[in-house]
C-alpha cells in the first residue's frame, strides 16, 4: 500500500485529518478528490482506498462528520428488499450486508416492514392487519385495521443509522490512507483544478472563508448530495436532468418498542425510534427551481411541516388515527422539524441512485430516496469502476 506523501510518508498508511483551519494544509495534487462525506462520498472513498490503494485520495467536507444538513443524518436508514427495483434485488442484498457486517457500528437491526393496505385485491402475501400485528400492539394501536385491513410484511428488512454509515465509512477510508478535510467547500473548476475554501465560524455564528487553497486533481468525484448537480452546473457548465426535493421528518410521540416494525401506509413511513416513531413522508415530485422551504397552514395556525407534507399527513388521519393524536410534532416554524435537501437522480422521485461521468475528470454520485437500499453498490461500483477492478461483487458468477 501507498502511504500519503507529506510528513506521514513512509510511517503509517493512515490518512491525516484537517477538521479545522488552524491546521495547516499544503497539499497541491491529488489522484482523486471526492467532494461530499454524506454516505455516498464516504463509502465511495472507503472503497477505493481498499480497491486502488496506490491512488492518492482526499475526502473533502463542508461541515463536520456527519454534516447536520445532508441528506444522509435525516434518510429514514430502513433497508427492504421492497425498494429493490425490478432486476436489483441482489445489488440491495449486497448493500444490506455491507451494512449489517462490514462498516462498524451503524445499530443495524433486523426490524420487519409491514406496509399495510386497503382494497379489495390485497397482495396474495397480504394477510389480515389485526393478525400480521398481532406481536406488537404499539404498532397495531396507531392505526385503523378498517381502513388499513391488509398488511404485507417483508420479515428481512432491517433499520440502521445512516449517519454513523457516513462517518464509519469515513473513518474507515482515513484508516486506509485517505486524506480528510473538514469544513471546507470544494469549487471544482474545468480540467480538475479545485478551488477548496476552508471554513470558520465567527463570534456571530457567522461562516466565514478562512483562506483558498487550490489542488489539481486527475479524477474528481461530485458526491455533494442535492448540493452535486447545481455544482456541475456552475462549476463545469453540464446541464443534468436531475432534481432535488426537501424532505422533513417530524416525530410521532407514540410509544414504540425496542422490536417494533416499521410500518407503511399511503407513502408514509413510520420508523420506530428512540421511543416514539419518525415519519418520512413519500415524495411525490421534484420541487421546482427556486423552492424555499417554507411552513405551512393547519386550520389557520402555522406549522413547521412543510404544506404537501401536511396534507399528505392530513389525508391519512383516518387510515392513522394516531397522527390527529397530538403526538405529533408540528412545530411552528420550519427550524423545529428536522428537515434535508434530497438528491432525486433523473428528477423522478422513484429512481434509485446513479454514477455518471459529467466529462474526462469529473463524475457525478447521486443518493436520493433509494439510497438506503442501493446507495452502497453504486458507490462501490463507482470506485471499482474508477480503480480500473472488476465491480459488481453481487453479480452471478458465469
Ligand atoms: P448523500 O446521501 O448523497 O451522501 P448528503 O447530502 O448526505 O447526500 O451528502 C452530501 C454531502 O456533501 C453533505 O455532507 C454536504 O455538506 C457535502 N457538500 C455539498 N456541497 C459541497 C461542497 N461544495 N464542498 C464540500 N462538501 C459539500
Amino acid at each position: 500500500m501507498t502511504a500519503p506523501s507529506g510528513s506521514l510518508r513512509g510511517a503509517s498508511p493512515r490518512g491525516r485529518v484537517w477538521a479545522h483551519v488552524g491546521q495547516p494544509f499544503t497539499e497541491t495534487a491529488y489522484d482523486v478528490v471526492v467532494v461530499g462525506a454524506g454516505r455516498m462520498g464516504a463509502f465511495a472513498a472507503r472503497e477505493l482506498r481498499r480497491l486502488a490503494p496506490a491512488l492518492r485520495l482526499l475526502l473533502v467536507e463542508e461541515g463536520g462528520l456527519p454534516n447536520e444538513e445532508g441528506a444522509t443524518l435525516l434518510a429514514p436508514g430502513v433497508w427492504t428488499a421492497r425498494d429493490a427495483p425490478p432486476g436489483r434485488e441482489a445489488e440491495a442484498a449486497w448493500t444490506r450486508a455491507q451494512l449489517a457486517a462490514t462498516l462498524g457500528d451503524v445499530q443495524f437491526r433486523a426490524a420487519p416492514l409491514a406496509e399495510l393496505g386497503a382494497g379489495a385485491d390485497p397482495h396474495p402475501d397480504a394477510r389480515p392487519t389485526g393478525e400480521a400485528l398481532a406481536d406488537w400492539p404499539e404498532a397495531l394501536a396507531l392505526l385503523d385495521p378498517v381502513d388499513l385491513p391488509w398488511a404485507r410484511v417483508d420479515a428481512g428488512a432491517a433499520t440502521f443509522r445512516p449517519g454513523a454509515v457516513a462517518l464509519n465509512a469515513a473513518q474507515e477510508a482515513v484508516r486506509l490512507g485517505a486524506d480528510l478535510l473538514l469544513n471546507t467547500r470544494a469549487c471544482p473548476g474545468e480540467g480538475g483544478r479545485m478551488t477548496l475554501e476552508r471554513l470558520s465560524v465567527t463570534n456571530t455564528h457567522e461562516v466565514v472563508v478562512h483562506e483558498r487553497r487550490a489542488v489539481q486533481a486527475a479524477q474528481v468525484l461530485l458526491a455533494a448530495g442535492a448540493a452535486g448537480p447545481a455544482l456541475a452546473e456552475h462549476a463545469l457548465g453540464v446541464h443534468t436532468a436531475h432534481g432535488r426535493a426537501y424532505r422533513q421528518a417530524p416525530r410521532l410521540e407514540r410509544p414504540s418498542g425496542a422490536d417494533s416494525p416499521t410500518l407503511r401506509a399511503g407513502g408514509l413511513t413510520l420508523r420506530p425510534q428512540a421511543g416514539g416513531w419518525t415519519l418520512v413522508p413519500a415524495i411525490w415530485h421534484r420541487d421546482p427551481q427556486g423552492y424555499v422551504p417554507a411552513g405551512g397552514l393547519l386550520t389557520g395556525v402555522l406549522t413547521g411541516l412543510r404544506r404537501e407534507t401536511l396534507e399528505d399527513l392530513v389525508a391519512l388521519m383516518d387510515a392513522v388515527p394516531a397522527l390527529a393524536g397530538g403526538g405529533l410534532g408540528l412545530g411552528r416554524s420550519l427550524s423545529d422539524v428536522p428537515g434535508a435537501w434530497l438528491a432525486l437522480p433523473g428528477g423522478r422521485p422513484d429512481a434509485p441512485p446513479l454514477w455518471q461521468r459529467l466529462d474526462d475528470t469529473h463524475t457525478l454520485l447521486l443518493g436520493g430516496p433509494l439510497a438506503d437500499v442501493l446507495g452502497l453498490s453504486v458507490a462501490h461500483d463507482l470506485a471499482a469502476t474508477l480503480a480500473g477492478t472488476e465491480g459488481r461483487p453481487w453479480a452471478p458468477a458465469d
